[in-house]
């Protein structure tokens, strides 16, 4: 057991992440600002009571934009509990869920509440996949999705990649690079040269490279190239 080193911040000017936890297999959660709009990153459980105490309930019920970077529990555990809570909150501005083309996991939760819901839902909610890395704006903030390498077993030895991106988030001149989960791959190398904050996953705790998460080395490698870096979804 390491010592707790959540949450994780960094700020800029107008421009800020906190990282509440990122720990692989248990949870990831993160609330990214720019100016006065707030945006939810990968909600793994626990991300209601950390949002809850961080903004409060006006804050949330503004929030106009979640982004997933794939379907591991880790990522999205949070994300019924969330639509839930606005529902039952009475949200009424939209909420778009950006996420990885073929990412079943929040299409089939998102089929799931509205099934469950369907004569309760205050808000709209707008289902964005995301299947070419090209940028995009939306509330202020520029989002760079890119493509990474992550795999996932399935019975016997095999592993298959599952949808999964990384995000740029550009405000105000300033970049923050998530890599989300992931082996070292090119585009994380590029996508992370130079941003203000990378925010890199070493989740593979052996020196030999594999493709599913980085080791230690391979992430500090690419954090030395951006200007400030956090190693994250290290296993405890
Ligand atoms: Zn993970």
């Amino acid at each position: 057991m390491t010592a707790q080193l959540y949450p994780l911040n960094w700020k800029k000017k107008n421009f800020s992440i906190k990282i509440f936890c990122s720990i692989p297999n248990i949870a990831t959660g993160i609330l990214l600002k720019a100016g006065d709009a707030h945006f939810v990153i990968d909600p793994g459980d626990g991300i209601l009571r950390d949002l809850n105490t961080e903004i409060g309930v006006k804050k949330l019920l503004e929030i106009s934009d979640v982004f997933i970077t794939h379907g591991h529990h880790d990522h999205v555990g949070g994300v019924w509990s969330l639509l839930t809570y606005l529902r039952v909150m009475q949200k009424k501005s939209p909420l778009t869920i950006h996420y990885p083309d073929g990412c079943v996991e929040i299409e089939s939760i998102y089929n799931a509440f509205k099934k469950v819901y369907s004569r309760s839902i205050t808000y709209k909610i707008n289902l964005k996949t995301i299947k070419k890395s090209s940028g995009f704006t939306t509330n202020n903030i520029t989002v760079k999705p890119f493509s990474v390498i992550h795999k996932e077993h399935l019975s016997g030895d095999k592993t298959r990649q599952v949808p999964a991106l990384g995000y740029n988030f550009v405000f105000d001149g300033m970049t923050i690079c998530y890599g989300g989960d992931t082996a070292y791959c090119e585009e994380l190398v590029v996508h992370a040269r130079n941003a203000d904050l990378a925010i890199l996953e070493a989740g593979h705790d052996e020196e030999t490279p594999d493709d599913m998460h980085m080791t230690m080395k391979e992430a500090v490698a690419i954090g030395k190239s951006a200007k400030k870096y956090f190693l994250v979804h290290v296993p405890e």
